[in-house]
């Protein structure tokens, strides 16, 4: 099946993107949901973290404190390296599991810091929602009541536009109104439509395309 991989700046409008996929009959998985999961606890990739960074990654009630691990990593490319160690093949291997169970043409998978986790790989294609610093700072202050600093600084941590667009396959250009980002999604959908077509073909024995 083929797999398109979303992946965008914070507040770009991945889940908004997916959403519309999902509109069409596309499966969507979320790696967000899936890493989150996988934390949950209980699960035994929490014990590894614990044991990996320690008990003051716990909250109160035994939950993993997301702030207090994203603190240890940030800047820290060390001990990055390390959770991703931890937390990447499991995500993989969470991916394929769910495509593996899917029937569709195409399948969609959400995944933020593809880039910056040189993950790639994982799909067929890339695809990239991209907009300005301007809509990202409104749009994500917003919905998530943070201040405009606090946005900016994450969008700082993030990599830069051209980096993301570097990797893309396709783009959807995310800075109009939602009639607009609709449309570009339905285009998108049909060429998806399309390639699966092409590449289920070029899996037939060849006198029979
Ligand atoms: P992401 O998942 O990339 O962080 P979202 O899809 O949640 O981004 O979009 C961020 C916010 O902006 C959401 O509240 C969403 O409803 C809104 N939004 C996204 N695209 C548009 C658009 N074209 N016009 C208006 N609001 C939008």
């Amino acid at each position: 099946m083929l797999v398109v991989a979303l992946t965008g700046g914070i507040g770009s409008g991945k889940t908004t993107v997916s959403q519309l996929f999902e509109a069409f009959g596309i499966p969507v998985i979320d790696t967000d949901i899936i890493s989150r999961q996988l934390v949950a606890p209980g699960e035994v990739t929490l014990e590894a973290i614990i044991n990996q960074f320690g008990p003051s990654v716990l909250s109160a009630d035994r939950s993993l404190n997301r702030t207090k691990l994203r603190q240890i990593i940030f800047q820290n490319t060390e001990k990055k390296a390390q959770l991703e160690s931890i937390l990447h093949p499991l995500i993989r291997k969470e991916v394929a599991r769910q495509i593996s169970k899917l029937t569709a043409p195409y399948c969609i998978v959400v995944i933020p810091l593809l880039i910056e986790s040189n993950q790639e790989k994982i799909a067929d294609r890339i695809l990239v929602v991209d907009t300005s610093e301007f809509a990202q700072l409104a749009r994500v202050t917003l919905r998530d009541n943070q201040t405009e600093n606090e946005v900016a600084a994450i969008i700082s941590a993030q990599v830069s536009p051209n980096k993301r667009l570097a990797a893309a396959d396709e783009v959807i250009h995310n800075n109009g109104s939602l009639k607009e980002l609709k449309q570009q999604v339905a285009i998108l959908h049909q060429k998806y439509l399309t390639y699966n077509q092409a590449s289920e073909q070029a899996n037939l024995p060849f006198d029979l395309r």
